[in-house]
């Protein structure tokens, strides 16, 4: 298919050719009706994430679609959804976007020659490598190089504080590598603990130790998937029994923890439905204490006064990960520990209690909302 229209001199350009770039053209040839489709994560059935470029737009009026959602992964994500763009790839916008018949519209009259389109704000490999060499030059900070992906990429930990320290804190994010929030949470919280002048995180590192693993999946990420890896494998539902040919990610994750042990762990993701922030724990377990029942009390208690993004009245209903419970990374944790384990999720949406039409919910609320962990975790007891 050629990706360029006829129009007068100009002809509309679409490019995908960049860190998760991703898009599926359907007919580009009139700019009042151009029309897309999602692209499947890589050997998966999964399919939510796109990002692509428009070029030669300038002052035309553009109704943009994207058909087919019926067939995506979370086909309630798109409903009160609006589109990300950016002119410049860096300062995100929302646009109004309607959905109907499985498909999502949206008009707008660029500004520029061109302009970018992403389901959310998108956090890529080159900011990542900028995140982990930043890391990488702090007093306090191990970088560890823990295993390779499927395609080669490192697996990168930053260990934060003293290994000797009494509580081992675990956080992992980006397993589903499309929910680019989760790795901007990681960005907040990790500079906000390299910050030696921060009193919440100096006090913290005096007894707490931090192993973070900013992205899970950096092959899924850089290609582009929502959901998987480019072995087409759901990580999330690989913690029972990981492999080192399918999911090497989980599987030398998990053996480091089997290593330092756990006393708290968070697992970042977004939720492509629910436009809140809140958590999944481990009540679901069996194997459910009363000390982990406290301190998801005590958590659930303090952390939205400390953040309101956080709240506890909407969230998964119990049972929601069914029989792959005991598959996914926080169950086995919660389970293999005895420990505080939660599924952190943010919205790709807004935050409906604290609606920001311009931004929705986006990578800088992200941030903030990780460097905020901090001061819950600063008065955990
Ligand atoms: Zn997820």
């Amino acid at each position: 298919m050629r990706k360029m229209s006829n129009r007068g001199n100009f002809m509309i350009l679409v490019n995908t050719k960049f860190d998760a770039g991703s898009i599926v053209v359907h007919d580009i040839s009139n700019p009042q009706n151009l029309r897309f489709g999602i692209r499947n994560d890589t050997n998966s059935h999964f399919a939510q994430w796109f990002y692509f470029q428009l070029s030669n737009v300038r002052g035309q009026e553009l109704n943009l679609s994207l058909e087919g959602l019926d067939k995506t992964a979370y086909p309630d994500g798109w409903d009160g959804y609006n589109v990300c763009a950016s002119y410049d790839n860096q300062n995100w916008f929302r646009i109004d976007s309607s959905f109907a018949n499985n498909t999502l519209s949206w008009s707008l009259t660029p500004e520029c020659n061109s302009i970018y389109f992403a389901y959310f704000e998108p956090y890529s490999y080159a900011r990542h490598l900028e995140l982990i060499g930043f890391a990488n030059e702090c007093e306090n900070v191990q970088h560890q190089i823990i295993g390779q992906t499927a395609e080669g990429r490192n697996l990168d930990l930053l260990i934060i504080g003293n290994p000797k320290a009494e509580r081992k804190v675990w956080i992992t994010a980006r397993q589903h590598p499309g929910e680019s929030m989760a790795e901007w949470f990681m960005e907040g919280l990790i500079y906000r603990l390299c910050d030696e002048q921060d009193a919440v995180s100096i006090n913290l590192l005096k007894n707490h130790v931090f192993y973070l693993v900013p992205n899970m999946n950096p092959d899924g990420a850089y290609h582009g998937n929502l959901r998987t890896n480019t072995t087409g494998t759901n990580l999330n539902r690989e913690w029972l029994t990981p492999s080192i040919d399918k999911s090497p990610e989980v599987y030398h994750t998990r053996n480091k923890m089997l290593e330092t042990g756990v006393d708290i762990f968070f697992d970042i993701h977004g939720d492509e439905a629910l436009p809140f922030v809140f958590t999944s724990g481990c009540e679901d377990n069996p194997s459910f204490s009363t000390k982990q029942n406290a301190l998801q009390q005590q958590f659930e208690e303090l952390f939205p006064l400390i953040n309101p993004d956080y709240q506890t009245k909407v969230g998964y209903p119990k049972g929601h990960f069914s029989s792959e419970s005991a598959t996914v990374g926080t169950k086995w944790v919660g389970n293999q520990f005895d420990c505080l384990a939660y599924t952190l999720e943010m919205p790709f949406k807004d935050n409906a209690n604290l609606p920001n039409d311009l931004y929705g919910w986006n990578g800088e609320r992200s941030s903030l909302l990780g460097a905020s962990l901090l001061t819950m975790l600063n008065l955990l007891r």
